[in-house]
């Protein structure tokens, strides 16, 4: 046996034997990886830092402070999530009892990405525990200090038949895969999301898939200028562009795009400086590959924002390319980084047409007053989720499920979202054994009964 499969062997054996069925015990897990987090706080600030050269500041609202929220409202939540579900029933069910047990899955794959490489590892982590999982978490490759890290404080605060962190690059997962898992949960690209369904069929193992794709953000002529530049060069550039939801491209109405470009640029010197390349905590891209991939963005359109680019210390500047068209490489692919390419359009209804035929993406944002259009956008498009009159912080809502569909996804995770989608929901029926009802067996003569 290889040490992968021995390792989810005693997963296996720590699960069928009980371990992780109490309340208490979930609990204990939830508040020993808070505990984890809390203490090593510095490190995990080093790591970030080394990784992506993430600030303390977009590492706390970005990473360590949204686990926090995540961990401290399934702690407060958990005891409710698991107490089982009581339903009525029809007539013909007559001195029944029917309720739902929401059952923890058994052992659990996390595949998890770079882009924010400590809470993507661990929020799908803290779902599967709550529910009464074991959990495999496979951490990118690509952001190899935070990925020693997990690894070593997991092996400091856990018991490995419970929760445990395997690195390596993709041949390590491709080996993961081969086990049989009772739930995967991965984060990633949409090409690799194709292979992890492929792969997880084997075995029949039901999969989320949280993926990308082209999100959009949409300015109307009667939006709010200001506060939509400021959210939007927010979204856009937090993490320098790489952020699953964030802003993939800006569609404007032709009536307010020099205001509103005129704005993003004041608010990205007030972000970033007037020399984003020297600011310390800027971002970088990941790796040299992607780096290279949006340089070569940057030869259409005209830039009106931005531009450099650093080479030796990879940071791309916050940069806005005008004069795009659908058929540039730019908007064939989505681009994961500080680059925000700018289409136009004289009436919403087209700019909605357009959308529409294009793959759903996982967010979509929409700035505008009318209550009629906010509402008529957000139903008639079909996308992951999204926000009026912001970017990506509904992401950070544990109430509100966040998940793909279509080439962006499927299931939803966060809060009980999460709880949810590492149980399974057991229908139980009592009957009762005081009377029978006759209808059902063969022979029975329908007046008889209660129909
Ligand atoms: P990726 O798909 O290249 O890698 C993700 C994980 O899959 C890594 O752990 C990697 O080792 C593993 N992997 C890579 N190739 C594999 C293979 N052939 N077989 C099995 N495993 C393999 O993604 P990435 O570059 O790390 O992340 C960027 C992508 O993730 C973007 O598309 C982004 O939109 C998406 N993303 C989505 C969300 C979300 O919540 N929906 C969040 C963050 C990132």
């Amino acid at each position: 046996m290889t040490n992968i499969a021995q390792l989810v062997a005693n997963q296996r054996t720590f699960f069928l034997n009980g371990n992780t069925m109490d309340y208490t015990v979930r609990k204990q897990q939830l508040q020993k990886l808070k505990s984890m987090l809390k203490e090593n706080e510095a490190s995990i600030y080093q790591a970030l830092k080394t990784d992506l050269n993430k600030s303390k500041h977009e590492t706390l609202t970005t990473e360590l402070g949204f686990l926090f929220m995540e961990i401290d409202h399934t702690l407060k939540q958990l005891q409710n999530w698991m107490e089982p579900i009581k339903v009525s029933a029809p007539i013909t069910h007559k001195g029944t009892k029917n309720y739902i047990i929401k059952e923890p899955l058994g052992v659990c794959l996390v595949i998890s990405p770079w882009n924010y490489p400590l809470q993507l590892a661990l929020a799908p982590a803290i779902g599967a525990l709550a529910a009464g999982n074991c959990v495999v978490i496979k951490p990118s490759e690509e952001a190899k200090a935070t990925s020693a890290l997990l690894k070593k404080l997991t092996e400091t605060y856990f018991d490995p038949s419970y929760l445990t962190v395997v690195e390596g690059e993709k041949e390590t997962a491709q080996e993961l895969l081969q086990q049989r898992f009772d739930y995967i949960f991965f984060t990633g690209s949409t090409a690799v999301g194709r292979i992890i369904m492929r792969e997880a069929s084997k075995h029949l193992t039901p999969v989320t898939l949280e993926l990308g794709g082209k999100s959009p953000v949409i300015v109307d002529k009667d939006a709010n200028i200001n506060l939509a530049a400021k959210r939007i060069v927010w979204g856009k550039f937090t993490n320098a562009g790489q952020t699953c939801v964030a802003p993939d491209y800006l569609y404007v109405h032709e009536k307010v795009k020099f205001k509103l470009l005129k704005a993003m640029k004041k608010y990205i010197r007030s972000f970033y400086g007037r020399n984003p390349l020297s600011n310390k905590d800027y971002i970088r891209i990941i790796n040299e590959k992607h780096f290279n991939r949006l340089s070569n963005y940057l030869v259409n359109g005209s830039i009106v924002h931005g531009g450099l680019t650093d080479p030796l210390t990879l940071k791309i500047e916050p940069t806005i390319l005008d004069k795009i068209t659908w058929e540039d490489p730019v908007m064939q692919e989505e681009i994961f980084g500080p680059i925000l390419p700018v289409l136009t359009f004289d009436e919403i209804e087209e700019a909605v047409s357009v959308i529409r035929k294009q793959e759903k993406p996982l967010a979509l944002y929409y700035f505008g007053e009318n209550g009629n259009t906010q509402q008529q956008v957000m139903q008639y498009l079909s996308f992951g989720g999204g926000s009026i009159n912001d970017t990506v912080f509904h992401l950070a809502n544990p109430h509100l499920p966040f998940g793909g569909v279509g080439e962006s996804g499927m299931g939803a995770y966060h809060g009980k979202y999460s709880f949810n989608t590492f149980s399974h929901k057991k229908s139980i029926m009592k009957q009762s054994t005081k009377f029978d009802v006759p209808f059902r067996y063969p022979g029975s003569k329908l007046s008889e009964t209660i129909l």
